[in-house]
């Protein structure tokens, strides 16, 4: 693939017993974009993603981030290499503060108090609600504001790669707008995003490049817009 991908992902195959769950999946994402990959409901997405996070084993396949060779590496490492997975919005910790929260996900990092305090302000300008319920236990949040957290969380260990896993999942219509529009900022802001999702229609309008898998394999690709005005994905997906 092109020089300038941050990620890329080749004939990548994970089974449980004797579901072939991932079936020699490539993938390659650009430095600076947002990738999405989309699929029904059990088509493979998590799986793929917590593959690349290293918590689940390959059957085959090798994964490269940044020139470097992480198919084999533990999942800390992988964090702590830049790669970051947003964990699920109801995964906050319900008992700690927004704000505890926040100070967790930079439990990886080895710089100073006032570099984590200055990317704690840059969360709670991107999320205002997370500023202005900083000392509320995360357990009394709404679920768009905890998926808000999680994703803050995730930001304050500092990635260069940032992964999703259905962040707009069991979220009102308006509240999956106001999360992707933020994510299109921390992407305009310079952080390469991979997003897997359901909701087909957002993530195509909002990737730059994506991926269409069906039973553990990827069955077309192509530019977001492309693949949003795609006869087979309005078909299959868009209800056209
Ligand atoms: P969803 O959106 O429902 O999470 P998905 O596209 O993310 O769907 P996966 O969760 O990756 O799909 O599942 C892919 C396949 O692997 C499915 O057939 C699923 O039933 C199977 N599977 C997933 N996790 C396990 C597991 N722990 N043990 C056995 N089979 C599993």
């Amino acid at each position: 693939m092109s020089a300038q991908a941050l990620l890329s992902v080749r004939g990548l195959s994970i089974n449980y017993g004797h579901v072939n769950a991932v079936r020699g999946i490539d993938l390659d994402l650009a430095a600076g974009e947002i990738t999405a990959l989309v699929g029904a409901n059990g088509a493979g997405k998590t799986t793929t993603l917590m593959a690349l996070s290293g918590l689940v084993k390959k059957a085959a396949g090798a994964v490269h981030f940044d020139g470097q060779d992480i198919s084999a590496m533990a999942p800390h490492r992988i964090v702590a290499s830049g790669l970051v997975q947003v964990a699920e919005g109801r995964a906050t910790l319900t008992t700690l503060t927004v704000r505890e929260n926040l100070d967790l996900g930079a439990y990886t990092r080895r710089d100073g108090a006032t570099a984590r305090a200055r990317d704690v302000d840059r969360i709670y300008s991107l999320f205002p609600r997370l500023a202005e319920r900083a000392t509320q236990m995360a357990g009394s949040l709404s679920g768009g504001e905890q998926q808000m957290l999680a994703i803050g969380r995730a930001l304050m260990a500092k990635p260069r790669l940032l992964l999703l896993d259905e962040p707009s999942m069991g979220l009102a219509p308006l509240i999956v707008q106001d999360i992707f529009r933020t994510l299109k900022r921390i992407n305009a802001e310079g952080l390469t995003i991979f997003l897997v999702e359901q909701n087909v229609k957002q993530a195509l309008k909002l990737a730059h490049r994506a991926y269409v898998v069906e039973s553990g394999e990827v069955v077309l690709q192509g530019r977001g817009a492309e693949l949003l005005g795609d006869p087979r994905v309005q078909a299959a997906y868009l209800g056209h």
